[in-house]
């Protein structure tokens, strides 16, 4: 669901001036653009699509916490990358090691599509409790088997390799983010009082093989959620969520301290 925002140079660089004052960024600015200078400490391809673009990790910080980010798993959901466009340009709090996956679906993301380019929805082909739905071409098309496509094995390796202690998906555009217990749910109502996104639940509808449920129950220990954005984010909104993303993994940092 939801159209695809699309960024322009200026609109990050707005967003990138407007996180300056809450989220420590790297101090030297060019003083050309105005853009903060990337903080990318390392990038990893961790796979490649069904059409050969390459799925790329970068991390910013180092640190016993890690906690990656997906800006995009649905390819017409692009308003995530704004928000890891400021995330590679800023310095994580003490201990913590941010991985940022800009987006896990390389050519939904090129073709505006929801999918892969095999029409899968990737966020119904993660290998737990996956079940087949749909043929191609039906919206929530589930893959032929469990863990059928490229982007999903990628990033299955890359998590079970990681280990995070939390992971954030985002996606669009029900604006919400669902509640829920113990620590998780202090995690996500943290993150909603961050941004001013509702915690309430999503009713109806069934989720097999998704991924935020996928690594909540396969990697020890680890949290994930998903956040749903509104159809679009403006700069200044995207700020707020990349601070709020470094807020809350020093919230868990100190809550697991
Ligand atoms: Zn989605």
């Amino acid at each position: 669901m939801g159209r695809a925002v699309r960024r322009s140079a200026t609109a990050v660089a707005a967003a990138l001036a407007a996180l300056l004052p809450v989220a420590s960024v790297a101090a030297q600015r060019p003083a050309s653009s105005g853009v903060p200078p990337s903080t990318v400490a390392e990038s990893r391809v961790i796979g490649t699509s069904v059409q050969g673009r390459q799925i790329v990790a970068h991390r910013v910080g180092s640190g016993r916490l890690r906690v990656v980010v997906i800006g995009v798993i649905h390819g017409d959901e692009d308003a995530g990358l704004a928000i890891t466009d400021l995330l590679q340009r800023a310095a994580p709090p003490a201990g913590v090691e941010l991985w940022i996956v800009p987006t896990m679906n390389p050519d939904g993301t090129a073709l505006g599509i929801r999918g892969n380019a095999n029409r899968v929805d990737l966020n119904r082909n993660f290998p737990y409790k996956w079940a087949a739905m749909g043929e191609p071409g039906y919206w929530q098309y589930a893959g032929p088997s469990r863990a059928s496509e490229p982007e999903t094995v990628a990033m299955t390796a890359f998590l079970r390799g990681l280990k995070p202690a939390l992971g954030i998906w985002y996606h669009q555009d029900l604006f919400m983010i669902s509640p829920g217990t113990g620590l998780d749910g202090r995690i996500r109502a943290h993150y909603a009082r961050a941004t001013g996104l509702p915690l309430k639940r999503i009713t109806g509808g069934t989720y097999t093989g998704v991924a935020a449920t996928w690594q909540r129950s396969t990697i020890r220990g680890g949290l994930a959620f998903v956040v749903e954005l509104g159809p679009t984010l403006s700069p200044a909104d995207a700020a707020v969520h990349a601070a709020a993303v470094l807020d809350t993994a020093a919230f868990l940092r100190d809550a697991r301290s």
